[in-house]
Order: structure tokens, then C-alpha cells, then sequence
């Protein structure tokens, strides 16, 4: 493997020095955001997620009525056995690993009550492997929904094998294997198909018709977002 050069050396020296500190000090989201799940029934999107946690930022576990869970890489974005409704779907990490971001999030919609919420986090790439991708523009989450991209699309893999940053992502020795394990993403779910900006979910959002409650970056490498039907 080449020496990384120095501007990568500079990255990986930032992404530690931002992600350090905060592990120990565990922010906290304000503590009105958690009345929205208070009593509440909900189902998460892959979980349990440390996020929720007691210990995490928004520690909805502790408040809520109820959570139920569903193993995202069998159904992520499709909810078509559950026969029920929620007050909330949570779903931390998950949506980057998604093939058709669009086509989930309607379907986390159809299961909401009216007025019900959808609480995403993404990486916020900034801080993550992700660092040297490029934001993926609304036009191709569009066109992933209208293509009815399924979920083993391997569209992203030549980019992602070229803009992941392995000696953080410490998911593969090298370029090779990388993208060895990449071709079985659809068993693996391993890849993030898309990289989101603030911009990008806020558009993805207004696309679903759903109403932006509140949009922000969370210490260490998060983007949160709560949406409301
Ligand atoms: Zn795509």
C-alpha cells in the first residue's frame, strides 16, 4: 500500500480530534426533542441502536411505550409484513446503507399515524470513511426512486471503493478485498450507497411531503433529523 499523503494524514488527525472528545463527554439532545416519544409506540429500522440508549444522546428506550425492531437488510425499505401502525419509526445509521432512500421513507410513512414521526441519523461524512466522497445529489436519490432501484444495486461501487477512507473504515485490508466484500453487499449490506448533507435530507424530506421538525449536526459525526407526517 502507497504512504498516505499528507492531506489525508490531516483528515484522519481531524476526524479523531473531533470524535475523541465528545465519546467521553456524550451530548445530549434537548431534552424537549425526547417528549416526542414519551409514551409513545415505535419501531426502529435495524437496532438497538446506542443512540437511543440510556447512555446515548436521545435515549427514547427509556421513555417510550414501546419499540419495536426490524432487521433493516432483510426489510429496510419494505414494511409491507408489518400490520400495525406507530407513533414513530427510528432509524440511526440505516438509511445510508439503503439503495432507494425515497422508496423507504414513504414506506416508514405509510406505517406512521397522522402526525407520527420519522427520527433519521446519518454519518455526517465530514467525520467519517466517507470523508473524500462527494455529497450524493437529490437528482439521483430521485432517479433511484423512479428507476425502482432494488436493493442490490452495486451503481455506487467504483466510487466507494475509490472515495472510502480504509484506514479508518478498518473494514478491509485493502482496495481489493474492499471490493470483494462490496459484491455481496446484498447479503453483507456493508456499503453506504449515498452520502447525505443537511441539504440533501432536507430535500429528500420535502419530496415525501413531510414536515421538517428539526435538522442537525450531533458531536461526533451524526446528522439528525426528525420529520413529521
Ligand atoms: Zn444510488
Amino acid at each position: 500500500m502507497n504512504a498516505p499523503n499528507v492531506k489525508i494524514l490531516a483528515e484522519r488527525i481531524k476526524i479523531k480530534i473531533n470524535n475523541f472528545p465528545y465519546i467521553l463527554l456524550r451530548p445530549k439532545i434537548d431534552k424537549n426533542v425526547l417528549e416526542l416519544f414519551k409514551g409513545k409506540r415505535g419501531i426502529e429500522i435495524g437496532g438497538p441502536s446506542f443512540f437511543f440508549s440510556f447512555t446515548g444522546p436521545l435515549p427514547v428506550y427509556g421513555v417510550a411505550k414501546s419499540v419495536d425492531t426490524i432487521n433493516f437488510s432483510m426489510d429496510g425499505s419494505n414494511l409491507k409484513k408489518i400490520n400495525r401502525n406507530y407513533n414513530f419509526v427510528l432509524s440511526c445509521h440505516s438509511l445510508e446503507h439503503i439503495a432507494n432512500p425515497i422508496k423507504a421513507l414513504m414506506e416508514w410513512k405509510k406505517k406512521l399515524h397522522p402526525s407520527g414521526i420519522i427520527c433519521v441519523i446519518v454519518p455526517d461524512k465530514r467525520y467519517t470513511f466517507d470523508w473524500m466522497r462527494k455529497y450524493t445529489s437529490f437528482r439521483h436519490i430521485l432517479t433511484d426512486y423512479k428507476k425502482k432501484t432494488t436493493e442490490n444495486d452495486l451503481t455506487h461501487k467504483t466510487e466507494i471503493i475509490e472515495g472510502t477512507d480504509l484506514q479508518l473504515a478498518k473494514i478491509a485490508r485493502n482496495k481489493k478485498e474492499y471490493g470483494k466484500k462490496i459484491s455481496k453487499n446484498a447479503s453483507s449490506r456493508i456499503m453506504h450507497h449515498h452520502v447525505f448533507s443537511v441539504r440533501l435530507l432536507k430535500h429528500i424530506s420535502r419530496y415525501c411531503n413531510m414536515k421538517l421538525l428539526m435538522i442537525k449536526h450531533v458531536k461526533p459525526f451524526h446528522i439528525f433529523m426528525i420529520i413529521e407526517k
